[in-house]
């Protein structure tokens, strides 16, 4: 390919050929992308040679980190010996098998079924449809309103961005946008005013379950959240939060659907968020660390109360995927699951380079220009701000996210922007040399963003 030789012609022909997700085309065009074009562990090697610390785990889906050429075998051997067979017509295949037995011990002890996906967003539609069957088979087809949360991403299909909480994305006109109701997020740093974070956890718990009641919750099918909000910028929700909520949910007979699409498969230090936060969801959604990303796969964790009426009465239920429990998919998911146990990852994340990253993580709040700074696990956001002792934002218009990003990229290390919220969600195999190498970056980044703002630091 003497034609993609150079990064210049890589970025013609990209702007010529590819659009981008999430991505405005003549900003990026104008640009040129940035191209990865190898990886090791944690870091990047971008086309002209930089080595950059890939602090986000790609899409924070590479848990066991790049280049781990035991999931390239697995994946090899299931495609020289069955590359593909579908998993519909009364048909399955040992590795759809296997995946299925291995996920029965990692996931909750009352999480026993799974419906395979693509990815996330497939995996949620999946949960819409099989959640609005499950109470029509239980003789309440009326719940079928899905509660939701502002600022909640859980993909972009034409449902799940319509259950997501991003206002931006359900601007593009004609789009079915119904049953679904949007509840408030506890978010202190932001929406906190006055009261501690403890009685700020409570409030929107009790909030959200007025909205339920305000709607009569025998009409409402389930509430779906992340555990922690990733995409919508690492909200860590206050402690009282998820007791008070789910404790409410049950109560009203509306059920959880624990959306682990981020916080999954070790990333908050129990294998699942929901186990780190003590909730029992009725269904999960599972995709980026079920197979850390090396190959693109979904899942549905179906609860046993749930699967058992499925199974005995639902009759057929009328949806699937070409791709749902790809062998390949299979083989890579069934490996990488290996590694994370053989290799005590999750333990690893609870007791090891969690508590060593958070640490150095946290100190970042002395920054003058950081607001707050939190992790949990290895999923952490710091908040940028114009004044921390008011906790005052920045003017939206002056994009200090994205200039601190910039620093970040040209300073060797990824992290994301989420308005003027930093965040990381590192590969779990981070050792302790890199953590001291993301947080080092990531304070000169942060002093590189203050000189360019001419802040004085509050
Ligand atoms: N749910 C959550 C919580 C996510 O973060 C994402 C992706 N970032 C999705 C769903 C959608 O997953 P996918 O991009 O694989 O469709």
């Amino acid at each position: 390919m003497t034609l993609l030789n150079s990064t210049e012609s890589l970025r013609a022909m990209d702007a010529a050929h590819h659009l981008h997700p999430f991505t405005d085309a003549s900003a990026l065009n104008a640009k040129g992308a940035r191209i990865i074009t190898h990886a090791d562990g944690v870091h990047l090697t971008d086309s002209d040679g930089n080595r950059i610390l890939d602090g986000m785990a790609g899409l924070w889906c590479v848990a066991i980190g790049y280049g781990r050429p035991e999931i390239a075998d697995a994946v090899a051997r299931q495609l020289r010996q069955l590359p593909f067979y579908n998993t519909f017509f009364q048909t399955s295949h040992p590795p759809v098998i296997e995946l299925g037995h291995l996920l029965s011990q990692v996931t909750p002890d009352h999480i026993n079924r799974f419906f395979f996906t693509g990815s996330g967003s497939d995996a949620n539609d999946t949960i819409f449809r099989m959640i609005a069957h499950y109470w029509a088979v239980m003789g309440q087809p009326d719940r079928t309103i899905i509660v939701s949360r502002q600022g909640a991403y859980h993909g972009s299909t034409v449902a799940a961005s319509a259950v997501g909480g991003f206002g931006f994305m359900h601007a593009q006109p004609g789009l079915p946008v119904g049953n679904i109701l949007h509840a408030p997020r506890p978010a202190w740093w932001a929406e906190g005013g006055e009261l501690s974070p403890e009685d700020f956890g409570l409030k929107v718990a009790r909030d959200t379950l007025a909205l339920i009641d305000g709607i009569g919750a025998h009409r409402v099918a389930g509430f779906i959240a992340e555990p922690i909000m990733g995409a919508g910028g690492v909200i860590i929700p206050p402690d009282s939060y998820w007791p008070a909520l789910s404790a409410g949910l049950t109560e009203r007979g509306v059920m959880l659907i624990s959306d682990e699409v981020i916080c999954g498969f070790g990333r908050t230090g129990s294998w699942f968020g929901c186990q780190t936060y003590g909730t029992t969801p009725d269904f999960m959604t599972m995709a980026k660390g079920l197979t850390s990303g090396y190959i693109p796969m979904g899942a549905v964790g179906v609860s046993d109360r749930v699967a058992e009426v499925l199974t005995a009465k639902g009759g057929e239920f009328a949806h699937g995927y070409t791709y749902s429990g790809h062998p390949a998919a299979c083989a890579a998911a069934i490996a990488n699951l290996g590694i994370l146990r053989s290799e005590g990852i999750v333990d690893r994340v609870a007791d090891d380079i969690g508590p060593y990253l958070q640490g150095k993580w946290r100190a970042l709040a002395d920054h003058p220009l950081v607001g707050e700074a939190v992790m949990t696990g290895l999923i952490g956001a710091i908040q940028l701000c114009a004044d921390k002792g008011a906790r005052r934002a920045f003017d939206e218009d002056l994009g200090v996210g994205m200039m601190c990003r910039e620093h970040a990229f040209a300073n060797g290390l990824i992290m994301r922007a989420v308005g003027d919220r930093m965040v990381v969600s590192p590969p779990l195999v981070l050792t302790h040399a890199e953590a001291d190498e993301l947080v080092e970056k990531a304070w000169r980044v942060l002093d590189l963003t203050q000189a360019q703002l001419g802040h004085p630091g509050r």
